[in-house]
């Protein structure tokens, strides 16, 4: 997996409001069950952790855990530079 094009990808998907940075509390961690990652696009296996968040819009976002940290990095850089 290419870190610097995921994290572009992270980025823009939270510009655009697909992955907006909010803190819904409602985040799960388990098995992946193939769904393919909002973030890279590619399948979450059963050997790899899935995080599944529900945002307010009711919206579910699946992606793996390394996914889900360059989010919230992206995030958390986000947040600094305001
Ligand atoms: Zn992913």
């Amino acid at each position: 997996m290419e870190d610097i094009s995921l994290r572009a990808r992270v980025r823009r998907m939270v510009q655009t409001g697909e992955m907006p940075c909010e803190e819904t509390g409602k985040i799960w961690a388990g098995r992946g069950v193939g769904t393919h990652c909002a973030a890279c696009g590619y399948a979450i296996t059963p050997s790899e952790v899935e995080f599944e968040i529900t945002l307010t819009s009711g919206v579910e976002l699946r992606l793996h855990r390394g996914c889900h940290d360059v989010w919230r990095e992206e995030c958390e850089e986000l947040s600094a530079r305001d």
